[in-house]
């Protein structure tokens, strides 16, 4: 038994695991990094301790400064969330030695399950059927190609230590074998220090769904499924909760694998088992395979609690304590249907690369279940995850989630950082998404339609207008004697509007822009056009922003501004995020060729590299490894050859 517990990670997750741990009557204890002391996962929790270490991610990483923690505090546990340290088996194994509670499964289940290819095999050893594929340890590349040519493309070539969809490649012929597993090792190699691979039949139409477990050592239970097949680079954007066309006997057959799959390992805790599904012709009982199975609670586990009322935290808690679930299989029923979209802080026109900065805005939706990490006049750093939020939707059956979680990310409104908020809310009006024809392939596929410049309608003009002229709607300077007349110019994606506003009456006020002319009026407390209300907007320095189911930015042209000259050429070679620069592979008075690697950027684990835009000389590197640049900084001096 233990009344306190440190709580190992940070953001929405640290939150919500406080959250519960109060409720219960536990007593918290945060531990931050330097750049995170004012976040609010540090104000929640009763105690907070800062973790030094030389970068803020490590400090989250730091397994013994967080176990010395733990013990000074008389914390008797230790929840790690995700990511992070949370299946980290020589870590469970550390605080169990401690004498502390690790609230996780035992470290071996870790470690049987870290790794893709033995897990696999344990697997497949219980009966569960996993996908056809080679998970030998003959690594040389002729074997791994002879393997990938007899399952026949398209294969997946996967890291065995992999996670976060590094280190996997999609192969569509044998041409391409070598190139591609060559760039897998790489990148497993660097994300995981191990290059091992395993090659996998490619599941056309696939789709991921998965189970919630909950196991007490001996025995286990399940939590229905979730569908997480809206991914974006094998990155889940968008959950929802039942599957759609999800059947009785599916569903059996799938619950059942999973809870096999845990009493194998004698699983205890949460926990995940995560299937590809074979959705070319609906779901069908033997078109599933075993994927992995993740030792943890899940990013997506509040829709499995929309739809039971069970909070995984508190029967986290309770199987750590020893604790019997509060309920048996038999009582475990589902109620409505949930969405969660993942909120992050990206720039979907320029590669989903991550932003950073200080949050100036934000105004969350009232009516449905919101996670987050951040509030107003937080920093989001580039140092960890860019995930900001999680919206989470509820109703009585598909339809009414999705139109729940539409109306919930209209009503969603942060500034400040660039965010995927347009993305998801496009999503939701998908014909697809709507008919519930989700597959891992579908945001690609439309990515054009889902991240383009969303029409901009009239409204959205009057209303960027309105904001602009009266920031309070309701107090303009009218005068019966003086005839107001102002013009601007804004700018939205890459077109120029001219709009003039007069104000006839006091309670009139006429905007006209591309040869048109709309009447506004003022009354109960608003203005109104045409009888409609006008959306949402709001004036930031020389920006507007209209909320209007995803966020439409304005860019408002002050008429006395000289123009900036530009700083540096269009050619010039440019940081395209902020982070930090982790390799720099050229040196000084080198010549280097066009799309040659000059060095590597990082953030928000994520590695961008940067080339060369044109054969040239660099004169000089600005920077060293280790430095950290803002966006648009100017990385390299250099001469065309
Ligand atoms: P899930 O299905 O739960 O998303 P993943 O294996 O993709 O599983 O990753 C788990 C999650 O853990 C990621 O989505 C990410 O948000 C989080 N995560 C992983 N590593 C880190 C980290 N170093 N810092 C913060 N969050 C992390
Ligand atoms: P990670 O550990 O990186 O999460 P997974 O093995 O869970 O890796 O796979 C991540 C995603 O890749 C899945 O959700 C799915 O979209 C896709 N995927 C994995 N295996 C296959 C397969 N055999 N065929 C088609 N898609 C797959
Ligand atoms: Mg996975």
């Amino acid at each position: 038994m233990f009344n306190k517990v440190l709580i190992a990670n940070r953001g929405e997750i640290a939150c919500r695991i406080a959250e519960t741990a109060k409720k219960i009557g536990l007593r918290t204890v945060a531990v931050f990094s330097e750049v995170d002391t004012e976040s609010k996962h540090v104000s929640l929790c009763d105690e907070a301790f800062v973790i030094e270490s030389s970068t803020p991610l490590e400090s989250y990483l730091s397994q013994d400064k967080i176990i010395d923690i733990a013990k000074k505090t008389n914390a008797g546990a230790i929840h790690p969330g995700y990511g992070f340290l949370s299946e980290n088996s020589e870590f469970a194994q550390k605080v169990e030695e401690a004498g502390l509670v690790f609230i996780g499964p035992d470290f071996k289940a870790i470690e049987i399950m870290g790794q893709k290819d033995a897990a696999k095999k344990a697997m497949s050893q219980a009966g569960i059927s996993t996908i056809p594929g080679y998970h030998g340890d003959n690594q040389t590349d002729n074997k791994l190609m002879e393997e990938a040519a007899s399952i026949g493309y398209p294969v997946l070539i996967k890291a065995v230590a992999g996670g976060g969809g590094k280190g996997m490649r999609l192969v569509k012929n044998q041409r391409d074998f070598l190139t591609l597993l060559s760039s897998a090792r790489t990148e497993a190699e660097k994300a995981f220090g191990n290059n091992r691979v395993l090659i996998e039949k490619y599941i056309s139409s696939p789709r991921h769904i998965e189970v919630q477990i909950f196991g007490d050592g001996q025995s286990a239970i399940h939590l229905f499924e979730r569908d997480c097949s809206l991914q974006r680079r094998h990155q889940k954007v968008l959950e929802e909760c039942p599957a759609p066309g999800m059947t009785a006997k599916m569903r059996k057959a799938m619950c059942r694998a999973a809870v096999t799959a845990a009493e194998t390992i004698g699983y205890k805790g949460a926990g995940t088992v995560e299937f590809i599904v074979d959705g070319s012709d609906g779901l069908k009982e033997d078109r599933f395979w075993f994927m992995e199975m993740n030792t943890r609670l899940q990013v997506e586990h509040p829709i499995t609690e929309e739809i039971t009322g069970i909070d995984l935290v508190a029967w986290q808690f309770d199987v750590a304590m020893g604790r019997p679930l509060e309920k048996k299989q038999k009582d475990i029923s589902m109620q409505g249907h949930s969405f969660e979209a993942r909120i992050y802080a990206e720039d979907p026109n320029n590669q989903f690369l991550p932003d950073t900065g200080k949050i100036i805005h934000l105004n969350f939706p009232l009516n449905v279940r919101v996670d987050t990490g951040i509030r107003t006049g937080d920093i989001v750093s580039p140092f960890f995850d860019p995930m900001l939020a999680k919206i989470v939707s509820h109703g009585k059956d598909r339809s009414s989630a999705l139109s729940n979680l539409k109306k919930a990310l209209k009503e969603t409104e942060i500034v400040g950082v660039k965010t995927n908020l347009n993305l998801l809310y496009n999503l939701t009006q998908n014909s697809d998404v709507k008919m519930g024809m989700v597959q891992t392939g579908l945001i690609e596929e439309n990515i054009e339609k889902l991240t383009g410049q969303n029409s901009i309608s009239n409204k959205a003009i009057i209303a960027a207008a309105l904001s602009y002229f009266a920031p309070r709607a309701d107090h303009f300077s009218y005068s019966h004697w003086i005839k107001i007349s102002h013009k601007i110019k804004l700018f939205v994606g890459d077109k120029i509007i001219e709009i003039e506003l007069s104000q006839p009456d006091v309670n009139k006020v006429q905007i006209s822009f591309d040869g048109e002319a709309f009447n506004l009026v003022f009354s109960k407390n608003h203005w109104s056009f045409e009888g409609n209300p006008l959306p949402k907007s709001k004036k930031f320095d020389d920006e507007i922003i209209v909320f209007n189911g995803g966020q439409i930015l304005f860019k408002v042209q002050n008429p006395y501004e000289v123009p900036k000259e530009t700083k540096f050429e269009t050619s010039d070679i440019l940081s395209p995020m902020p982070g930090m620069v982790s390799k720099i592979y050229i040196g000084n008075g080198c010549k280097v060729l066009k799309g040659q690697r000059i060095l590597s950027l990082e953030a928000m684990k994520m590695e961008y590299e940067v080339i060369a835009p044109n054969d040239c000389y660099i004169k000089t590197v600005n920077f060293e490894v280790g430095d950290f640049v803002q966006s648009g900084t100017k990385l390299c001096d250099f001469s065309e050859v």
